[in-house]
């Protein structure tokens, strides 16, 4: 565990609150809307990106419609297989029941079904309503405790259902961690802080109840027919970011991006649980000698800050590379920039332990307080950057982010603080430059990230084990700053 990292972990909130970046929140518990500056508002993009896929300004109609009779033919072929062929006519009733279903507008079917959130039988409304009345009647003789999303701002709900069966292609992993994300509180709380008093609508589109929780590691234990060379007993790390795999984005490889994104925890049943259904083996990375509880937290954390890195790798060996926001991701991408380049980094942040740990690792430092802070950076980089990446997301620290560049030069912004961007437009063209987000990283990356891990390349973040029984307590303390390190639910 790197001491540094340790110290250093939560200071992304105080970056943040000392860029002068603020915004207005809700606190589902009692209601009433307040200012909050910095700590505890931070959400990544696996939840904004769910949500630009459901807003109406979204572009939409990538993914193909008729993708979605083909899923779920494997299920339906499996049921009937094991029924010996005899439960036909219950297929076609399902199936007519989803065909129906899928009319309606908004309506996803199967999506968040006590199967474990992927398209299966009965994931419909009828077929849901006469499993969940069969759920009720007799309980299940391998019970699944969940904690979910039943209604936003409210606490998650302890659930009891059915253990599923993976078919085709499926896996069920046996759940020994879950990061728990800020991006989990906006989830609970429906709605996502767009800066400036807007929000935007997380529940649109979005069937409750919800199994939370995309920072999943666990031991497979049992597989569909189809899931190629898995076996039982590997302990892996879930890939969560999983898209619709028809559209032109996930054919590309970055499902991380479809529109009509299938992420666990996120649109499908996630790790807030024992268990998970993972739809392919594909998405199961080994992680070594690492210990669980820190290898589940590269499926979110981690690949943030390594698909922020990937963004200007190209750029910037042998060059500067400036870093703004040195919170537990800022940090991750500072070690990742020094595993896998040759850049010499200039460090952003506001508190001087930071800084200080910054420059423990041979990073130069520049306080964003200082009145010439841009200047600072302008001489450590020899009048201007190639690349630099803003892990705050806010108004100050993008246009500090900007403004450290050189001609050419590239801006990736994963932070989502919130607020707007406002420039001069002339000096886009004049200088070339470029704006670029980055949200979490593509199976690709996850498994370059992952072999990095496994060789020891990546420093370790700190993480606090607690119970899964806990879920609940722990997003409020993740709410309220009480956050020490990655807080991890262990079933
Ligand atoms: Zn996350
Ligand atoms: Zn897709």
């Amino acid at each position: 565990m790197s001491t540094s990292a340790d110290t250093h972990w939560s200071t992304l909130g105080c970056t943040r609150r000392a860029l002068g970046a603020r915004s207005t929140c809700y606190n589902p518990a009692d209601g009433s809307v307040f200012t909050r500056h910095g700590r505890g508002i931070w959400g990544h993009l696996g939840v904004f990106r769910s949500v630009v896929a459901d807003h109406p300004l979204a572009v939409r109609g990538e993914c193909r419609a008729s993708h979605r009779g083909s899923s779920r033919s494997t299920p339906r072929t499996a049921r009937a297989s094991r029924d010996g062929g005899t439960n036909r006519q219950s297929s076609t009733e399902t199936s007519s029941a989803v065909a129906k279903a899928s009319a309606r507008p908004g309506h996803s079917p199967g999506t968040n079904g006590p199967g474990g959130g992927w398209r299966r039988d009965g994931g419909c409304s009828a077929g849901r309503k006469q499993r969940d009345l069969r759920h009720r009647l007799q309980a299940p003789e391998r019970p699944m405790i969940s904690y979910q999303l039943t209604r936003y701002g409210q606490p998650l709900e302890r659930t009891q259902t059915a253990r599923p069966d993976p078919v085709g292609t499926e896996v069920l992993v046996q759940i020994e961690a879950c990061g728990v994300c800020h991006s989990d509180l906006h989830l609970r709380d429906g709605f996502f802080n767009m800066g400036d008093g807007k929000r935007l609508d997380l529940s649109r589109g979005r069937e409750l109840p919800l199994t939370l929780g995309h920072e999943i590691g666990g031991t497979v234990v049992a597989r569909g027919p189809d899931a190629g060379s898995v076996e039982v007993g590997e302990r892996r790390v879930v890939y969560p970011w999983i898209g619709c795999g028809s559209c032109r984005t996930c054919q590309e490889g970055q499902e991380h991006l479809c529109a009509q994104s299938r992420a666990l925890g996120v649109t499908r049943h996630g790790g807030f649980s024992d268990h998970v259904l993972v739809p392919h083996p594909r998405y199961l990375f080994a992680f070594g000698d690492r210990p669980i509880t820190l290898a589940c937290t590269y499926a979110c954390s981690g690949l943030a800050a390594y698909g922020a890195v990937r963004k200007v790798q190209s750029r910037v060996d042998g060059r500067p590379l400036v870093i703004i926001g040195l919170g537990g991701v800022g940090f991750a991408a500072l070690r990742l920039a020094q595993a896998v380049t040759t850049a010499s980094i200039i460090a952003v942040d506001v508190e001087p332990k930071t800084l200080q740990a910054a420059a423990e690792t041979g990073a130069a430092v520049v306080d964003a307080r200082a009145d010439d802070a841009a200047r600072q950076i302008r001489r450590l980089t020899d009048g201007g950057a190639p690349a630099a990446i803003d892990f705050v997301g806010s108004e100050t620290s993008a246009a500090l982010g900007l403004g450290t560049l050189a001609t050419g030069g590239l801006l990736v912004v994963v932070g989502l603080f919130g607020g707007q961007l406002r420039t001069a437009l002339p000096l886009l063209p004049l200088r070339s430059l470029t704006i670029q987000g980055s949200y979490v990283g593509s199976p690709e990356e996850m498994r370059e990230l992952m072999e990095l891990v496994q060789t020891g390349t990546v420093s370790a973040i700190p993480v606090q084990p607690r119970p899964l029984a806990d879920a609940q307590t722990v997003l409020n303390d993740l709410r309220d700053g009480r956050a020490v390190g990655r807080m991890v639910l262990v079933p």
